[in-house]
């Protein structure tokens, strides 16, 4: 054999450098379904379905292409992880090369070279096209910088690749609309939101939840409501549905939370990105046009491009520079444990509970019940960002180690001390409850801090104020908020403290 090109489960795209000169009469491709992939991290069904049936799908594609293909199924071979199936396809093949593109994250990276090395099979790492920028010019533009902030980064690439620019300048005159956007529903509430389009499991998706409820029936979460595009033509539909019905209001409501509605008009397309079912680019130019058609205001459509133009690529930027030692970082020195009903939603506080439960069902949150829920609770706590990164790369569709851990440790928890946000996400629960209705059906109370029925994410908030405030007390940008400590009477703090110690020890 000439080259083994292995392919991976959040690698499912012909278009991939993978295939740059690939000979089906002396190349094969390798892709398998590992069990260690699945319980490494702890994942969701839903995550491990996700991955499987897109595998089996593209599987598919590639034999109907006449493609030589060694796939291993689940169940269907002795192999635990990497190292032991790639050897023995190694020993039977006796590849001259093995390639493959960049992986999503450091741990595979590093398997695979040991195992080339290991093996003494020489080993090229190509890098992945479905990015908008290459490692190597995200490299330059971080070089020297020592607050790479998302704002600079953005503008670099909407220059870069022309969207949404009118020669020089920005469209509509401005970089960002966030003036428009960002509101919550009001009384009234969302009204009717348009359904999204769902995938009904085909044959290949029902034979995996089978699989999965064989193989990972311990696992969180549920395959009930499994409709996730899990092939390019659904993708795709799945785009063209969010840009005709939900687009128009992405930008207004993309903070907003409300009860019961998981999905709100948010595009559920991360998770097909991020396999490489759709590329970025189509995403961002279907969106684009729809705004110069005059289908969806520029505020919702530049919204929009700053998440997948701007966060996106630079998340994956940052993992890659910081990685290894990203994983260790914890600025805030913060040691509790994840509280438990993480995993079940079990908790009275209803916006937690609404946004576990949701998540156990679809595997799906939205950011603001990310950050500013699941995530925003974690950090007042003081959660170790460790255990926080555990739990979102195990619950989400989504989740690939690139993008979810600088979102986690960065975003969400500044276990990076400032490299990626300016200042700690932190609120109390009057943020949760103007921007959803989920107070309105909890027994504890957003205002109060520190009596029985104080917001736990309120009494959390100043204790974690009075922490930390030696810390931010003279910070640049957190320095503000920090001064709003200079209310609290002597008596008060202690009231909080003691409430914010109640609240620890019951959890
Ligand atoms: P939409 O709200 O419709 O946004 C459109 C697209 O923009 C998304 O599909 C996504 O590709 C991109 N995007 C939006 N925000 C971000 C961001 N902060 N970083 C990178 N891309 C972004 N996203 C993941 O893809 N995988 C993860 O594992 C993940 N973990 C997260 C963990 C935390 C703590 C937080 C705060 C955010 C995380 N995100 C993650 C980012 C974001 O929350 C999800 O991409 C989004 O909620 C997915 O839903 P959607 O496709 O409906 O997104
Ligand atoms: Fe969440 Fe506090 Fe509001 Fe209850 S009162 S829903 S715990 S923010």
């Amino acid at each position: 054999l000439r080259r083994l090109v292995i392919i991976l489960g959040d690698q499912l795209n012909l278009a991939s450098a993978a295939f740059d000169g690939f000979d089906p009469e002396h190349d094969q491709v390798w892709m398998a379904e590992l069990p260690e992939e699945s319980t490494q991290v702890w994942s969701h069904k839903a995550r491990i379905t996700y991955f499987l049936s897109a595998m089996r799908h593209f599987a598919e594609t590639l034999e109907a292409r006449a493609i030589p293909l060694r796939y291993l199924r689940l169940g269907e071979h002795p192999y635990p992880g990497f190292d032991a199936a790639l050897l023995a396809q190694i020993a039977s093949t006796r590849p001259e090369q093995l390639i493959v593109v960049q992986p999503g994250d450091y741990r595979t990276l590093k398997t695979l070279r040991q195992i080339a090395d290991q093996a003494g099979v020489p080993f090229e790492v190509r890098p992945d096209r479905h990015f908008l920028i290459d490692l190597d010019d995200f490299g330059t533009w971080m070089a020297g910088r020592k607050a790479p902030r998302l704002e600079h980064f953005y503008r670099a690439m909407r220059k870069q690749t022309g969207l949404l620019m009118d020669g020089k300048d920005p469209v509509g005159g401005s970089w960002n609309f966030d003036q428009q956007n960002r509101k919550p529903f009001g009384r009234a509430g969302p009204g009717m939101i348009p359904e999204p389009l769902g995938f009904a499991a085909d044959e290949i998706t029902r034979a995996v939840i089978n699989d999965v409820g064989h193989h990972f029936s311990d696992h969180p979460g549920s395959t009930a409501h499994f409709d996730w595009p899990v092939t390019p033509e659904q993708a795709a539909a799945a785009l063209e549905d969010f840009v005709r019905h939900r687009l128009p209001a992405f930008g207004p409501f993309q903070d907003a939370l409300w009860t019961g509605e998981p999905f709100l008009y948010h595009s559920r397309l991360a998770a097909a990105m991020n396999l490489k079912l759709i590329s970025p680019r189509v995403v961002l130019d279907a969106t684009v046009a729809a705004g110069a058609r005059g289908d969806a205001p520029l505020a919702s459509v530049e919204g929009f491009v700053r998440q997948i133009l701007g966060w996106r690529e630079y998340v994956r930027g940052l993992y890659w520079t910081r990685m290894p030692d990203y994983l260790d970082w914890n600025h805030l020195d913060a040691q509790a444990a994840l509280p438990a009903f993480y995993w079940t939603g079990d908790t009275d506080m209803h916006c937690l509970a609404q946004t576990i439960r949701q998540t156990l069902d679809y595997g799906y949150a939205h950011h603001i019940q990310r950050l500013m829920v699941t995530g925003l609770f974690a950090l007042l706590l003081g959660v170790e960002p460790r255990q926080v990164h555990a739990w979102y790369l195990a619950v989400y569709v989504d989740a690939v180690e690139w993008v979810e851990l600088p979102n986690v440790l960065g975003m969400s928890q500044f276990a990076d001390g400032g490299l990626m946000a300016s200042k700690p996400y932190v609120a109390s629960g009057k943020y949760i409850q103007r921007m959803s209705n989920y107070c309105a059906s909890c027994p504890f109370d957003p205002a109060d801090a520190s009596g029985e029925m104080a917001c736990p994410f309120t009494a959390l908030y100043w204790d974690f104020l009075m922490r930390h405030e030696e810390r931010f007390r003279n910070h640049p940008r957190a320095g503000m908020q920090w001064r709003h400590l200079d209310r609290l009477q002597d008596e008060q703090r202690s009231r909080i403290r003691s409430r914010a110690e109640a609240i620890r020890r019951h959890l």
